[in-house]
């Protein structure tokens, strides 16, 4: 558990809750290195929020992932993560070129990913049970990470990415 060990290149599956705090973390890596399925279901329906876009949205981001996998890039995958279907092919990518994958868990406590929900615009705002749901996914996913396939498992809180970023905005 005590694991912060991210190589380069690696796939980094970030695995969380909405509201959890992924996109901030993400934010610590190059934007380039990062993948945030939000974007890829607006490239293909104009909506950030819109769910039937999420199959053809992940279609889109798999074959970049491929195209930056072939190259040895370090990517950075910024969606929620927490069905381990989801996880599988995301490993399955990273296996066959041969690029270590990292499990990058942000377990924020349920009700904290839950309030942050109420800020948001009706279109992003995640329903409580959905949100609820996740987390418990996130939770339990944690042992099983490494039989999956994941190289590392790295708990975010563990590490200390944040740090420069916030560091970089106060400058
Ligand atoms: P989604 O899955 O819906 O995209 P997310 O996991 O990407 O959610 P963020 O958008 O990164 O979550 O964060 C949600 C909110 O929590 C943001 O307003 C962000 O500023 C705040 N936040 C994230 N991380 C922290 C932190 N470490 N300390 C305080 N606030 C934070
Ligand atoms: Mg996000």
């Amino acid at each position: 558990p005590l694991d912060t060990t991210i190589p380069d290149p690696a796939l980094i599956v970030l695995i969380g809750a909405a509201g959890s705090g992924k996109s901030t973390w993400a934010r610590t890596w190059p934007s380039t290195q990062v993948l945030e399925l939000d974007q890829f279901r607006a490239m293909v329906s104009d909506c950030a929020g819109d769910q039937s876009a999420t199959l053809a949205a992940a279609t889109v981001l798999h074959t970049a992932l491929e195209a930056r996998l072939a190259r040895k890039k370090t990517t950075v995958i910024d969606a929620t993560n927490t069905e381990a279907h989801v996880r599988a092919g995301l490993l399955d990518i990273a296996r066959s070129y041969g690029v270590p994958a990292v499990a990058f868990l942000v377990s924020t406590p349920a009700d904290v990913c839950v309030a942050r929900q109420t800020g948001r615009s009706p279109a992003r705002a995640v329903p409580e049970d959905v949100v609820r749901r996740q987390h418990a996914e996130t939770i339990a996913a944690f042992p099983h990470l490494r039989a999956e396939g994941f190289a590392h498992v790295v708990l975010a809180d563990r590490v200390h990415r944040l740090e420069l970023l916030l560091r970089r905005a106060g400058d």
